[in-house]
């Protein structure tokens, strides 16, 4: 038996005449990377956003340890322990590490931390950021200011903000984007023990970041998966071949 932790069934969704989400069924099991791959606007951060809570689906379900979340909104799926990465730009960069930690765990749990003044002095609060912040290997860091950071650290900062909610599940919306060659292996290593905590549904470009990660990889196209596989299967497989690695059948 499989173990789904996430699953989206028959998730369908238009922009106008556009159908941007063709019917997808997806799922996520525990203890794997499974990679989203595709051309650009095949609908993958359509199908993150509509995961998340951003955006609801026109038709099919989303559902989270078996339970539907589809009519929630993304703090109440975050408190469910769906573990989104955020945007670099959600990240305030003349604050400190722990601060950026503290008040994104608040931000993403939903609660109106700007009636809780006193914010940094909760000491629960700061022990699971602190937590949170030794887990993604911050733990030097944690008084710096956030503008210092490499960019393949502020992804392990976004980490950390996830982590204090103790996620299910991660989704991540192309984590390797703006990094370089270098700054692509450290997160690719870090990814990798990640998903001991969670599982995570990853949608990337870096195509060696996929092949060294994903247990399984789907790939979209035209808002439809076309094949779901390792990545063995996929690398072989003839309509992905064509479709999307460039290779004339
Ligand atoms: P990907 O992330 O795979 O590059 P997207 O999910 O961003 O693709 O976009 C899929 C398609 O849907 C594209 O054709 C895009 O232009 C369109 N699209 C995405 N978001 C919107 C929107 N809010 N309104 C209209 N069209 C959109
Ligand atoms: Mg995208």
């Amino acid at each position: 038996m499989t173990d789904i932790v996430l699953e989206t069934r028959g998730i369908t969704k238009s922009f106008g005449s556009l159908c941007a989400s063709d019917g997808i069924s997806i799922d996520l099991q525990a203890g794997e990377i499974h990679a989203v791959i595709g051309p650009n606007g095949a609908g993958k951060s359509t199908l993150i956003h509509q995961i998340c809570g951003g955006l609801r689906p026109d038709a099919g379900q989303v559902l989270l340890q078996g339970q539907d979340v589809t009519a929630l909104p993304t703090a109440a799926r975050a408190r469910k322990g769906l573990g989104r990465t955020f945007q670099i730009s959600a990240l305030a960069m003349e604050d400190s590490v722990l601060e950026n930690v503290m008040l994104g765990a608040l931000g993403a749990s939903g609660r109106p931390w700007r009636f809780f003044v006193p914010v940094m002095g909760d000491r629960t609060l700061r022990d699971r950021a602190t937590a949170a912040l030794e887990r993604v290997g911050l733990q030097d860091a944690l008084h710096s200011r956030t503008a210092a950071l490499s960019h393949g650290q502020r992804r392990q900062l976004e980490v950390a903000v996830a982590l204090t909610l103790d996620p299910r599940a991660f989704v991540m919306d192309e984590p390797m984007a703006g990094l370089g060659a270098e700054g692509s292996k450290t997160l690719t290593g870090f990814l990798d023990g990640l998903r001991d905590q969670a599982p995570i549904l990853l949608v990337e470009h870096d195509m060696d970041a996929v092949f060294a990660l994903a247990d399984r990889i789907s790939v979209l196209v035209y808002g439809r998966i076309i094949a779901t596989g390792t990545v063995d299967e996929i690398r072989r497989d003839p309509a992905v071949r064509e479709a999307y690695l460039g290779d004339p059948a």
